[in-house]
């Protein structure tokens, strides 16, 4: 933690801007996150000790985090961003019940070739995957749900 502070420091010296008592919350915030927190949930976390702060502030703050590479971005279809202070290349498993984000490590997955259609297509800045289903927890739950519809029909 304290390193990633000293490279918080280094990079806001890096590009001239001032190390802010809200950059700092922000980004404390975000390091000890384990739930790949959207702007809205860090802005609801900082406000508690920041009434004054707005969102725009905080969704600035991210994206210079995440320029910086400090912090990751998560790619998900169709859903609004999402914060990772994990910056280890990695992949994500997505529940669609809860909307949970896990990660997980595959370091097979980068000795698989592109396939010739993806090469021939442009220039490839990343290769990310994405497994979507139904937590454990979820499918726990919705048998339970089942269980108990089947005592209330009989
Ligand atoms: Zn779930
Ligand atoms: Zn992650």
């Amino acid at each position: 933690m304290d390193n990633r502070l000293e490279l918080l420091k280094k990079n806001c010296n890096e590009h001239g801007v001032k190390l802010t008592y809200q950059k700092l919350e922000i980004f404390r915030e975000i390091l000890k996150s384990k739930d790949h927190p959207s702007v809205e949930d860090i802005y609801n976390r900082v406000k508690v000790n920041m009434p004054t702060i707005s969102i725009d502030t905080v969704y600035r703050t991210l994206n210079s985090f995440y320029s910086w590479g400090l912090i990751s971005r998560v790619h998900i279809l169709c859903e609004k961003a999402r914060f990772d202070p994990n910056t280890d290349l990695h992949h994500h498993m997505l529940c669609i019940k809860c909307k949970k984000l896990w990660d997980f490590y595959w370091p097979e997955f980068y000795t698989i070739d592109i396939p010739k259609d993806v090469k021939e297509w442009g220039h490839i800045d990343g290769k990310f995957t994405e497994i979507r289903g139904t937590c454990n927890r979820c499918l726990s739950e919705e048998k339970q749900g089942q269980s108990v519809s089947k005592i209330i029909d009989r």
